[in-house]
């Protein structure tokens, strides 16, 4: 029976080329989206043209009751739940941390934590041998902010990615005995409308002088990597992290 994935944000950036990359090595794909339906759909056509299996789930992953109805919807769907990329993310306009104010840090904790979590707990309750899975592969987008800080740009944003660190290593070792690894990868500048969301466009290009490899990095580069943490190939490592961000 064929493997499924669900790739939360998955209809731009780098979601949108995961969940492209894994139709193409053979998984079907749920490509959950938050308000572009255009976005989601057009990435699920791309796929169905190509032979795949997809379908669009609109639902905030910061809203419980929405992430449940995402998973009932990959329950209807597919059956079965392989991997889970935790990749849905935002950002804001870049700001010293003393100017952010409480609603966007509740908003960004909201999206790039709490929603994370509530997906983790809903595909441990369907992989894990103790709830009767078949166990599966959890990979969450964290970012290098979680190491770099991003002073005067979001302090924000990069804590949100340091708590994702630490689930990760946490959850990894709560369920590594029930079938399920969960790993990270840490995207350094890639090419995405991301940066637009922090007011600039252009940052990868401004920025990419600093970065060893003197370039940016591509959605493709960064999918290659979940899908090989998703993959058999991965079949030992549980906890760990790779950093997508040509030496930065
Ligand atoms: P992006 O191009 O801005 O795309 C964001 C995706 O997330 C869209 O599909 C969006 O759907 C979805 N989304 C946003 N809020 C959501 C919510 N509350 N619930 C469900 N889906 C939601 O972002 P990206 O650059 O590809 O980033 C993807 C991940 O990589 C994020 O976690 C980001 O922090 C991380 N990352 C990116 C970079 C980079 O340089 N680009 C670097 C490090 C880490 P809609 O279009 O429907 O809103």
């Amino acid at each position: 029976m064929q493997k499924t994935m669900l790739v939360t944000g998955g209809s731009r950036g780098i979601g949108a080329a995961t969940a492209r990359l894994a139709a193409a090595r053979g998984f079907a794909v749920c490509v959950n989206y938050a308000g572009r339906k255009e976005a989601a759909d057009a990435v699920v056509a791309e796929i169905e043209g190509a032979g795949g299996r997809a379908i669009a789930v609109q639902g905030d992953v910061a809203d419980a009751g929405a992430v449940a109805a995402l998973f009932q919807a990959v329950d209807g769907e597919f059956g079965r739940l392989d991997a889970l990329v935790n990749n849905a993310g935002i950002l804001y306009p870049q700001s010293r941390l003393e100017d952010i104010p409480r609603d966007r840090l509740e908003h960004v904790l909201r999206v790039n934590v709490i929603g994370s979590f509530l997906c983790a707990a809903e595909a441990v309750r369907r992989m894990s041998t103790r709830h009767g899975g078949a166990g599966g592969a959890i990979v969450n987008v964290s970012s290098m902010a979680a190491r770099l800080g991003s002073p005067n740009e979001y302090v924000d944003y990069a804590a949100s990615k340091g708590a994702i660190d630490a689930m990760t290593i946490g959850l990894a070792k709560e369920v590594a005995g029930e079938g399920i690894r969960v790993n990270a990868v840490r995207p350094g500048l890639i090419y995405t409308d991301i940066h637009a969301s922090g007011g600039v466009p252009d940052r990868v290009d401004r920025l990419k002088g600093a970065v060893p490899m003197e370039r940016g990095g591509t959605p493709e580069e960064v999918a290659e990597t979940i899908l090989w943490l998703a993959s058999d190939g991965a079949s030992y490592c549980t906890g760990t992290f790779i950093d997508v961000s040509g030496g930065r």
